[in-house]
């Protein structure tokens, strides 16, 4: 789950990283208010979306006067800020932070990941910040500082020190990198979080360390224990298609292709999406209907599935071992009957009463296309989607 900057830099900010005044606005007016506070410009005024690239999108803007925050934020309020990272579909602008404006002498990138090789937090760094990590990583790949962090003895001063140095650090700079690194690292670790950033982490005109941006994502499942951390929760900034399955129990991940796909279970899923691929086709999403469905939740499956203009066909792929083929079929049919269904369907069912799966898909007179084995499914699927 991932959380705004404000957010992020409020709990960092606890921790110990050293992050610029400021206060967050729902209104334009708000962002006079918040700007009055500060009272002496010039003012940043970003727009408080979970994405990064704001900056060039249009959504973070260095403000000199009171009237040109609140001119800049009008603009801001209710529009759709799309980023390099959100694509085509933007993510809608209900929150702006502002903060006293910094004066930049240098910017540095500093990332805490979760590196599932060494199964260990790693640490990302850079001379060069300000730019995207990926954009980094393809254009200067050498200026990246990676760092392991045995989680036996946690992240120890010489390490913290060694960084600091390998980023051309110096003087009272040294302590304050120390001082971010392990207030990072805490965060990180007591908070169960995936993954923090920090983009810009600049040094000032004064020559102090300070976090200009920040990015905390959290642990899905871990957030059962941590409710402070639930409540920063904003589903306005979720894929509304991801946000409607999971309120339904499903588990689905929405993609940019046009084959909706209803399988069972993670791997079948992972196999099917290649499949797809391999025969010249693109999934619209992954959506896991578990074990032992009912024909309503099947149902339910193909409405979420179907709130994807994109979804050009269904192909529904189950091998059941303690689902049931008649109640997918018997699911199948109560989704044509209840959902109007204009596309056409691919299913294949195999597995715990297959034979009484595909006579309840014979008897229905439907228009079910039905395949034998995943490969032939996968096949039938790309031949005969609609393609608008
Ligand atoms: P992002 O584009 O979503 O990552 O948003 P950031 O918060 O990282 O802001 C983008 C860029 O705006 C930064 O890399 C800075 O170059 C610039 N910026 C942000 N805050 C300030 C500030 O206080 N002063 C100045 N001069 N530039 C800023
Ligand atoms: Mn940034």
């Amino acid at each position: 789950m991932d959380i705004h900057e404000y957010q992020a830099k409020e709990i960092l900010g606890r921790f110990g990283v050293p992050t610029p005044c400021g206060g967050l606005a729902w209104s334009p007016e708000q962002v006079a208010y918040q700007v009055r506070q500060i009272k002496e410009g010039p003012f940043v005024v970003k727009a408080q979306v979970h994405s990064g690239g704001r900056g060039e999108a249009g959504g973070v803007k260095v403000c000199k006067t009171d009237e040109e925050a609140h001119l800049y934020a009008k603009n801001l309020f209710g529009m759709e800020l799309r980023t390099k990272q959100t694509g085509a579909r933007g993510k809608d602008v209900y929150r702006v932070w502002v903060e006293e404006a910094t004066d930049i002498a240098k910017e540095m990138y500093l990332g805490f990941v979760l590196d599932r090789k060494s199964e260990r937090i790693m640490i990302v760094a850079s001379k060069e910040g300000g730019v995207e990590i990926e954009q980094l990583a393809e254009e200067q790949p050498d200026t990246l500082i990676r760092m392991v962090i045995d989680p036996a003895v946690g992240l120890v001063d010489y390490q913290a020190r060694e960084l600091a140095f390998a980023l051309g650090l110096s003087g009272p700079q040294i302590g304050q990198m120390i001082t971010v690194l392990k207030a990072c690292h805490s965060a990180y670790s007591e908070l169960d979080a995936t993954m923090v950033e920090i983009n810009p982490l600049v040094i000032t005109g004064a020559g102090d360390l300070l976090a200009l941006d920040a990015k905390m994502s959290f642990d899905k499942n871990a957030l059962y224990r941590r409710p402070e951390i639930l409540a920063l929760r904003d589903s306005s900034q979720e894929d509304p298609r991801e946000a409607v399955a999971s309120d339904n129990g499903l588990a689905y991940v929405g993609l940019n292709g046009d084959i909706g796909c209803i399988i069972n279970g993670a791997g079948l899923a992972m196999a099917t999406m290649d499949m797809i691929k391999l025969s010249g086709g693109e999934p619209a999403n992954f959506l896991d209907i578990g074990g032992g469905a009912s024909p309503d939740r099947v149902c339910q499956a193909f409405r979420t599935v179907l709130s994807d203009q994109n979804v050009s066909v269904i192909l529904v792929n189950i091998f059941a071992g303690i689902n049931r083929c008649d109640w997918i079929a018997e699911g199948i049919v109560q989704a044509y009957e209840q959902l109007d269904l204009k596309i056409p369907v691919v299913a294949r069912l195999s597995g715990t009463n297959e034979n009484e799966g595909r006579n309840i898909l014979r008897m229905s007179g439907l228009e079910i296309k039905t395949a034998e084995t995943l490969a032939e499914a996968a096949e039938l699927a790309v031949a005969v989607r609609t393609i608008a």
